[in-house]
């Protein structure tokens, strides 16, 4: 059965043609016309994936989707916000609300369905791209490049050309998102890191954090 997607978005005209190109590539579509829908089909349906319009009437998309993600029913949905202004403190509002990840609009569908696929969960709740340790999502790649590191070292301790190879995977344009934020602190919490490399990737999550 094809997964199923809610797409929140007051725009008509966008709503009807991004159902119509998500439909046709296999997912099922349920669509909201404003916030306090998008929480109560939410909550009926328990989409895969939740797209969320982040300028919609009454309810806006940061607190329609801080109440999904206050939800213990709903609070695991991936939730991607998508604006037309593409101005870096929306993003950064965005991730504070709760959002796993956001794009802009017009949608570039191929971009969008890279992202949507990140989040899709198997039978066991863990993704093509994330791992879930107590409820909680990772990604998958940087857990594995932390692993290999761990095993290279013979002190357990990540050297500065691995934590170089970590940051590298993420250090893009469009990531810095709820899953790298919590990965990263997951890494910081629960691996050493040679001097060197804790030093110098402190400084790194520090700079580039404040750039977004
Ligand atoms: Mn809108």
């Amino acid at each position: 059965m094809g997964k199923k997607i809610l797409i929140v978005e007051d725009n008509e005209l966008s709503r009807d043609m991004l159902s119509r190109r998500l439909r046709r590539k296999g997912y099922e579509v349920i669509t909201a016309e404003d916030g306090e829908t998008g929480i109560v089909k939410a909550e009926a349906n328990l989409p895969d994936v939740i797209l969320m319009d982040l300028s919609l009437p009454k309810l806006d998309g940061w607190e329609t989707t801080r109440r999904i993600k206050g939800m213990s029913q709903t609070q695991n949905i991936p939730v991607i916000a998508l604006t037309a202004h593409a101005m870096s403190g929306d993003r950064e509002k965005a991730i504070d609300a709760g959002c796993d990840d956001y794009d802009t609009k017009p949608v570039d569908l191929r971009r969008l369905l890279t992202k949507i696929q990140r989040f899709l969960a198997d039978g066991a709740g863990n993704g093509p791209y994330y791992k879930v340790i107590d409820g909680v999502k990772y990604d998958k790649g940087m857990l594995d490049v932390v692993d290999v590191a761990v095993k290279g070292q013979g002190d357990g301790r990540i050297s500065l050309g691995d934590a170089r190879k970590l940051l590298a995977q993420i250090k893009d344009a469009n990531k810095y998102t709820q899953i790298e934020k919590t990965t990263m602190a997951y890494i910081r919490d629960n691996y050493k890191f040679t001097d060197e490399a804790d030093t110098w990737i402190r400084a790194e999550i520090r700079k580039w954090a404040a750039s977004k």
